[in-house]
């Protein structure tokens, strides 16, 4: 299983692929937090990254397709993985299938930006395992605390409304597009994204069975 989440910045990409990747027995590879560890990391790729993503840009293609090749080649990708936020451009989607050949499957979170911006506003990240929360639609147990590491909950310089607005301006131009490509391949399983949590849950799982 060759698969990839697609959709907005705040679509629910994170929240929805931990289950998925266990429904399809195979890694989840977040390309966010790979660049998050490597700015991080303090490295001069780190400092690179830092650059490009400071206003909510994006990394270069050949940069990012770069590291993903090597988490790829890692042995937990052996039998397959699910790529959230890769590609992000036709030209990374086109890379991609130069190195691993045809992608499974699409599955593509549709939400409007009106929503999306609603929602931003509410999002919560664990500052230590990177796990996403919101404070009405995924909620933590405890109020600031991640249930999944104990970690504290912050928000996160991505989900700051300029940041926000820009990143959806560059998911418009950019990103959609590869939405086609995907089309052009007949790979593409869209959910409705804007319903409550466990609905989107429910679809997804739904549509996964029908492949
Ligand atoms: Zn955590």
């Amino acid at each position: 299983m060759k698969m990839i989440l697609l959709g907005a910045p705040g679509a629910g990409k994170g929240t929805h692929g931990e289950a998925i990747a266990e429904f399809v027995k195979a890694p989840i590879i977040g390309t966010g937090q790979i660049i998050r560890d490597t700015i991080k990391s303090g490295s001069e790729t780190g400092k690179r990254f830092k650059e490009y993503t400071a206003n909510g840009g994006l990394i270069p293609d050949e940069e990012v397709v770069k590291i993903v090749a090597e988490r790829l080649k890692q042995p937990d990708c052996a039998n397959g993985f699910v790529l959230d936020g890769f590609p992000r451009t036709v030209v990374q989607a086109e890379m991609l299938e130069q190195l691993v050949g045809a992608v499974s499957e699409v599955l593509y979170l549709k939400i409007s930006d009106e929503e999306i911006i609603k929602r931003m506003g509410g999002r919560r990240t664990c500052s230590k395992c990177g796990a996403t929360f919101h404070v009405t639609h995924h909620p933590p147990k405890v109020e600031g605390i991640c249930d999944r590491c104990g970690g504290e909950l912050i928000i996160r310089e991505d989900d700051a409304p300029e940041t926000v607005l820009n990143r959806l301006a560059i998911y418009h131009e950019q990103t959609e597009p590869v939405i086609d490509f995907y089309r052009s391949r007949g790979v593409v399983v869209e959910v409705n994204s804007a319903q409550e949590v466990h609905k989107v849950r429910k679809d997804i799982l739904a549509a996964l069975r029908l492949h």
